[in-house]
């Protein structure tokens, strides 16, 4: 009888092969499950990105539906992502006009909570997402200011004459 090894161990021939195929069939399974995975990640990066229920305050809602940037209104049609704690959700909702995202403050969130008896969520949780979005709406106000300055400049040089009658 020849020795046979498996992952350290000495076995029999046909436990080994047994071994062997249920091996073969889990790194078989594994890929499929990637697979599906994969499928699923397509569908879901082409669709909308949030679905499905929730229980929503249409009057708080449509008051809370402006961009807090430029006071553009909101679309539902604009959210791009989801921040689900407990029964509630923060929705991320870039602006068409400014691009900023915008969604609900704190101070809000925790009176709709209150209104709907929840508990208030940590503090934590929506310091984290600040911190995450402060970077890029830095830059585009910098940029803003960018604009604006160059703008100023243009002018100013154009109208370099009327401004000198002026003084
Ligand atoms: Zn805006």
């Amino acid at each position: 009888m020849s020795v046979h090894r498996w992952k350290g161990r000495y076995v029999k021939k046909n436990v080994k092969e047994m071994l062997l195929k249920r091996s073969e069939m889990a790194k078989e399974l594994a890929k499929n499950k990637r697979e599906k995975q994969k499928l699923k990640e397509v569908e879901n990066a082409s669709s909308y990105p949030v679905k499905g229920i929730r229980l929503i305050d249409l009057e708080y809602l449509s008051e809370s539906m402006y961009c807090s940037k430029c006071t553009e209104k909101l679309f539902v049609q604009d959210i791009e992502n989801e921040t689900i704690t407990g029964a509630a959700s923060k929705f991320h909702v870039r602006c068409h006009k400014c691009s900023i995202h915008s969604g609900l403050g704190q101070t809000k969130i925790d009176q709709l909570f209150t209104v709907m008896g929840l508990p208030k969520f940590n503090v934590h949780i929506f310091k984290d997402h600040e911190r995450i979005i402060a970077p890029v709406i830095e830059l585009v106000a910098k940029e803003s200011c960018e604009e604006a300055t160059a703008l100023e400049r243009t002018i100013t040089e154009e109208n370099v004459d009327s401004l000198k009658n002026l003084l």
